[in-house]
């Protein structure tokens, strides 16, 4: 069994490849739970339904949230009443979401109410919130604190952030039924996710970094040259003094990979990351469609295998 650590789209890209590599009790997600919000009264976990509908096959694969062909009328009508939602949700996305706020309502644990939803949809690896337990991300820039989709999708990104913060981590842990899966797992993966807002968080959970710590651990760079292929990843690491680049990646993952995987054209840091001891598959790892995930997914199978 394989463990994922994963934000919204990059490690969803790699899961899609993946499911078609690994039989589904051979796959254990844990996904970011920090950017977790309520909106119109509904419980919203951003990453996890990212991460359930990749493995049911139904996500925007344009937008990498919500489901494909999806239709927009509740959202529509709220704005019509004076409402206007922070994250456009759509019709089918938003059931998704009433049902996990029914179900937590009744007691249930965001873990359970995953599990109950992956059922409903199909999905059969194991899909884990980082904790049942309340973490939020705060990205402080000057004198406000404001919520990741704040920053990202209200603000634009905008501004210098000064400090991010994982409130609430520590005294969270992972969930029971993760922990016996990742004891169980041959090797974590850390995903191509925000190593900032998507990893971070997971990581900050001490539990998840002595796993790390004590399994095979191997990240996949969201970032090529000194770019990410897509959201604040780059902008957040520069404001925080990190470079911009896998080498930057693995220092934020300081002691606790074995491995990293970096693209065929970022040749210049494969003997500088080699020199401090961790091993590096070089290749393609921008996932374009379906074959260049499954292709990657391969590609780190193989490695695994012989190292
Ligand atoms: P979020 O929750 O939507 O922010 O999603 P993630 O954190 O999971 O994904 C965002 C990160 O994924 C960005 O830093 C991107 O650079 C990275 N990413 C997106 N697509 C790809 C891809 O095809 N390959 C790799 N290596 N990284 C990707």
């Amino acid at each position: 069994m394989l463990t994922f650590f994963s934000g919204g789209t990059g490690t969803p890209k790699l899961l899609m490849g993946m499911k078609r590599l690994l039989p589904p009790e051979d796959i254990c997600v844990i996904a970011n739970t920090g950017e977790d919000l309520v909106q119109s009264g509904v419980h919203i976990s951003p990453d996890i339904d990212s991460v359930v509908y990749a493995l049911a096959g139904i996500i925007d694969r344009d937008k990498w949230y919500g489901q494909r062909g999806d239709t927009y009328r509740t959202n529509d009508a709220l704005s019509r009443l004076g409402h206007d939602e922070l994250l456009r949700l759509g019709d089918k996305d938003r059931a998704t979401k009433i049902y996990r706020t029914m179900l937590l309502g009744s007691g249930m644990t965001l873990s359970d109410a995953t599990k109950r939803i992956c059922e409903a949809l199909g999905v059969k690896e194991k899909v884990y919130p980082m904790s049942n337990d309340k973490v939020r991300t705060i990205v402080r820039r000057g004198q406000e604190d404001l919520t990741f989709n704040e920053y990202w999708v209200r603000d634009r990104a905008s501004g210098h952030v000064d400090e991010i913060v994982y409130s609430g981590s520590d005294h969270a842990s992972l969930p029971q039924d993760a922990i016996y899966d990742i004891e169980c797992s041959d090797a974590i993966i850390i995903g191509p996710s925000n190593p900032i807002t998507s990893i971070g968080p997971i990581l900050s959970i001490k539990d998840a970094k002595y796993f790390c710590k004590e399994k095979y651990t191997i990240a996949v760079s969201p970032i090529i040259g000194s770019s990410p292929l897509s959201g604040p990843a780059g902008r957040l690491m520069n404001d925080l003094g990190h470079e911009v680049s896998p080498l930057g990646v693995a220092n934020l993952y300081d002691g606790l990979i074995d491995a990293i995987v970096i693209d065929t054209k970022d040749e210049a840091y494969e003997a500088i990351l080699e020199d401090r001891g961790i091993k590096v598959l070089r290749t393609d790892i921008a996932m374009k469609d379906l074959y260049k995930s499954k292709a990657l997914g391969r590609n780190i199978l193989d490695f695994l295998v012989i190292n």
